[in-house]
C-alpha cells in the first residue's frame, strides 16, 4: 500500500490519503470515519495492525469517489514528526571512500554507525522548493537516501526481531549545507538542519509491500545523475540500524530513520558541485517513488 498525506487543492486541510494504482487517492478519514486514528498519518502508524487491516480492506474496496493524484498537493507523508529525523551517516562504503578521499584523513572503516538528526522543522513536501539560505551559507549538497519508519514502539531490539517494527518505506534527500556542517565542532545537526532540508515523500510504501534490500538509489540535478547506486550496498543493513538506535532508547511508532547516503556527492567531486538557485533535484528509489524540489 501507498499511504500520503494530501491537501485537495486549492486549499483543503492535510489529511492522509491512500494512493490507488498510482492515479487516485481516497481520503482515509472521510473513507473510514475520521478520528485521532484517521486523522493523521502518525495516528494511522500508532494505531497498529488493525488499521492496516482495514486499509488493506478499503484498497481492495475503493469507494466510487476519489480524487486524482493529479489534483491534489502532496505533503511529506509525516509533514512534522514527533521528533527529530534520525540520520546515518557513511553508509555506503564508496561514500565513505569519497569523503576520506576529499578531506584527506585515513579514517578506518566504522565498527558502529554514525547516527546524527535533522530538525523536525526541516521536513519538506515532495514537490516543494528547498529555500536558498545565502545569507547563512553556500555550500549545498545532496544525498538521496532510503527512509524507513517505525510502525511498533520498542526498545533494545534484536537484529532478528528488527523488521517486524518497520511500517514502511518512503524517498528522502538529506539535503546539507556542508560549510555549516563542518564549522560546528563536526556535530552535523546544524549543517543539516536548515529549514526545507528534509523533502520526504511522495508517499510511504508500506513494509508488506517492498523489499528494502534491492532498490535502486538515484539522485539529478537538472536531469543529470549524480547519485546512482543500491540499497544492497548499505554497509550497516537496517535491522543493525534499529537495533543500534532502539539500544537504551525507545524507537516510536511515526519515528523515521534515514538510512544513509551513496557515492556522488557534490562537495567530494572533482572540481565540487553544489546547487544554487534554479536548479532541480530528483530524489529517486526504485519501488517507492520520485522527489522533485526546486532550489528556490
Ligand atoms: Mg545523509
Amino acid at each position: 500500500m501507498r499511504l500520503a498525506t494530501y491537501s485537495p487543492l486549492p486549499s483543503g486541510k492535510p489529511r492522509p490519503g491512500l494512493v490507488i494504482e498510482g492515479q487516485r487517492i481516497i481520503d482515509v478519514p472521510a473513507a473510514l470515519g475520521a478520528d485521532a486514528d484517521t486523522n493523521t498519518m502518525l495516528g494511522i502508524i500508532q494505531a497498529g495492525a488493525a488499521m492496516l487491516e482495514r486499509l488493506r480492506n478499503l484498497e481492495k474496496n475503493p469507494p466510487a469517489s476519489m480524487a486524482k493524484l493529479a489534483d491534489v498537493k502532496l505533503h511529506a507523508p509525516i509533514p512534522r514528526p514527533a521528533k527529530n529525523v534520525f540520520c546515518v551517516g557513511w553508509n555506503y562504503l564508496e561514500h565513505f571512500d569519497e569523503g576520506a578521499r576529499k578531506l584527506q584523513d585515513n579514517r578506518e572503516l566504522p565498527k558502529w554507525p554514525v547516527f546524527f538528526s535533522k530538525a523536525t522543522t526541516a521536513v519538506n513536501g515532495p514537490f516543494d522548493p528547498v529555500p536558498f539560505e545565502a545569507k547563512v551559507s553556500t555550500s549545498l549538497d545532496w544525498e538521496v537516501e532510503l527512509g524507513m519508519i517505525i510502525g511498533t514502539t520498542g526498545k533494545n531490539i534484536g537484529e532478528g526481531d528488527a523488521m517486524r517494527h518497520v511500517f514502511g518505506y518512503t524517498v528522502i534527500n538529506d539535503v546539507s549545507w556542508r560549510d555549516l556542517q563542518r564549522r560546528h565542532g563536526g556535530q552535523w545537526h546544524k549543517g543539516k538542519s536548515l529549514d526545507g532540508t528534509c523533502p520526504m515523500g511522495p508517499w510511504i510504501v508500506t513494509a508488506d509491500s517492498i523489499d528494502p534490500n534491492n532498490l535502486r538509489v538515484t539522485c539529478r540535478v537538472n536531469g543529470v545523475t549524480k547519485q546512482d547506486s543500491n540499497t544492497k550496498h548499505l554497509y550497516f543493513k537496517l535491522p543493525r540500524l534499529i537495533a543500534e538506535l532502539s539500544a537504551g532508547m525507545t524507537l516510536e511508532a511515526g519515528d523515521v530513520i534515514s538510512t544513509g547516503t551513496p557515492e556522488g556527492v557534490g562537495f567530494a567531486r572533482n572540481p565540487p558541485e553544489f546547487l544554487k538557485p534554479g536548479d532541480l533535484l530528483e530524489t529517486e528509489i526504485e519501488g517507492i517513488g520520485v522527489l522533485r524540489n526546486p532550489i528556490a
